[in-house]
């Protein structure tokens, strides 16, 4: 069986090797058991599929919500030889039943669909006619509530099982959650799948944080850099897309916007204009995602601060899919946090808000702290990144330098106990700097030992310090009492002299040596 296996995979695919997992999953296809996927983006999940559906009997049922891409998608699969065929919404009657046709006369082998053809009691029906062999549904997180991309008409997908009980069903999904992974299990109803977790490490992504200051021109001198590579540049907001691809397109980039405020035919339009190597780069926000059919994306730049670890690690998952060296790289301010944090302060439910703060603080501490990058993104998925050294982030190539910062640390947690642990950030600034407020003197905080303990500095850089602290958990916002700052067991042990507090700098002069680096 292995044999053909690889036989085949070279022969129809002109690949020479599985990447890791390929050949497990493909295998527990062919022995017609049900299968749960979790590959990151790139691991190159069809595969899994199409390799199994050109072997066996019978048709392959692959169930996609982008109907966008499935024309595509069929077109390569035939192009490798493969009989597909797509039924959408799109389709033309004509097209649809010469499709119905074909499947119930078991001409083919691939069958792409979209989800909503679920609940409809007809399509079931055909469908038992055909013989299918096994059902692959992609994007599977679109089932889970749980997850970024939740939709309704994924959950008639449950519905497989109990129809089709003797077709396998196969699900992938790069989603690296835990509760999503085992909310797809669930719903839609696998029999003792063969489960892989593949690693979530993508060794061929470059990391790197830069100071965020001039963020358009920042951005050009990067393109500059890389003339002729494609990319995608993530911003928040719609207006600061449409402002930076105004600004690209001015200086002659031949640069898209894409946001969820153009209309469904302009974004279409874009997207396509990208997957088709028609413009250099598309300026987006994070509605452009899952229609990203590109393998050969060479960099991925965050101007702004993503909200979560997970959104970060899919954004620039969508470099480098083709295995070859891609740059990802994010421009990080402070006032980004800041801006964050207002937002969330908005929010009414306190659950969700502190679930927020916790993110984004994961987001800060990824940013700052003197990890390697890589390391910080798999630990957020509960991996182990073993080496030493990835040579392949900004902290492990030493472009970053750690700078000691426990005196001021300590005169802010002094400053936090001393005063009984129930107050904000900006009254503890206001004690270290030795502000005259009534407040302070009410409360006789003027009293306190550490009061004006840091006047030689401004009340900017104490919130920074402060930042600093909660980014790092050495202490943390007590979200029932009005935001109170408390100390950490890790705060605790700093304030005693126990341990040392350090934050990170970009080196000087490293930039020059960055910008000569490929990849
Ligand atoms: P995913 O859906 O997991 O993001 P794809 O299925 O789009 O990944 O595959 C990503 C890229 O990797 C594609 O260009 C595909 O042709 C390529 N690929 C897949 N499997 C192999 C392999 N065994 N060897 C070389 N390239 C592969
Ligand atoms: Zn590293």
């Amino acid at each position: 069986m292995s044999e053909s296996m690889h036989d085949a995979l070279h022969r129809i695919f002109g690949f020479r090797e599985f990447r890791p997992n390929q050949e497990e999953i493909v295998s527990a296809i062919l022995q017609q058991r049900d299968v749960f996927a979790v590959m990151p983006t790139g691991g190159g999940k069809s595969l899994c599929y199409q390799l199994p559906a050109y072997m066996l009997d019978g048709l392959c049922v692959v169930i996609s919500p982008l109907i966008s891409l499935m024309k595509d998608q069929v077109d390569a699969a035939k192009a490798n030889g493969l009989d597909a065929e797509f039924l959408n919404s799109s389709l033309a009657p004509k097209d649809r039943f010469r499709v119905l046709q074909a499947m119930e006369n078991h001409q083919l082998d691939l069958l792409y669909v979209s989800p909503e053809r679920f609940a409809m009691p007809d399509f079931i029906t055909t469908l038992k006619r055909a013989k299918v062999s096994f059902f692959a549904i992609d994007e599977a997180h679109c089932i889970s509530e749980w997850g970024h991309d939740f939709r309704p008409d994924y959950l008639s997908l449950a519905n497989i099982v109990k129809h089709f009980p003797k077709s396998a069903v196969a699900a992938f999904t790069a989603t690296a959650t835990h509760q999503v992974s085992d909310d797809i299990v669930n719903k839609l109803g696998l029999r003792n799948p063969h489960l892989t977790r593949a690693s979530f490490d993508r060794p061929n992504l470059f990391y790197q944080v830069v100071p965020k200051s001039d963020l358009d021109l920042q951005i050009l001198q990067f393109l500059r850099e890389h003339e002729g590579e494609s990319g995608i540049i993530y911003r928040i907001t719609r207006k600061s897309v449409e402002s930076t691809a105004e600004f690209l397109q001015e200086q002659g980039i031949q640069a898209l916007a894409y946001h969820a405020g153009l209309t469904p035919k302009q974004r279409k339009e874009n997207q396509e204009s990208f997957n088709r190597d028609q413009v250099q780069v598309v300026v987006a926000t994070i509605a452009f995602g899952m229609g990203i059919d590109k393998s050969n994306v060479r960099f991925v730049l965050h101007g702004d601060l993503p909200k979560n670890m997970e959104g970060y690690y899919q954004e620039t998952g969508r470099a480098g899919r083709d295995g070859e060296p891609a740059h990802c790289r994010l421009y990080f301010n402070r006032s980004d946090m800041v801006r964050i944090r207002y937002f969330i302060e908005q929010t009414e439910d306190p659950n969700e808000r502190k679930i927020a703060e916790q993110q984004l603080f994961q987001m800060v501490r990824f940013a700052e702290a003197n990890v390697c990058r890589r390391k910080s993104i798999l630990g957020y998925f509960g991996e182990t990144y073993e080496k030493e050294n990835c040579k392949t982030c900004d902290v492990c190539m030493g472009d970053v330098e750690c700078v000691d910062a426990t005196v001021p640390a300590q005169k802010i947690m002094s400053a936090i106990y001393r005063s009984g642990q129930k107050f904000g950030a900006v009254h503890i600034a206001d004690i270290v700097v030795g502000a005259k407020t009534q407040k302070i003197r009410q409360l006789g905080h003027d009293q306190l030992k550490t009061y004006g303990a840091g006047k030689d500095e401004d009340k900017k850089y104490w919130r920074r310090v402060i930042d600093d602290l909660l980014a790092q958990d050495c202490i943390v916002q007590n979200a029932e009492q009005y935001s109170a700052l408390e100390l950490t067991p890790k705060g605790q042990r700093v304030l005693m002299g126990k341990k040392n507090f350090e934050v990170i700098r970009q080196k000087e002069g490293k930039k020059k040596a960055m910008a000569g680096m490929s990849g």
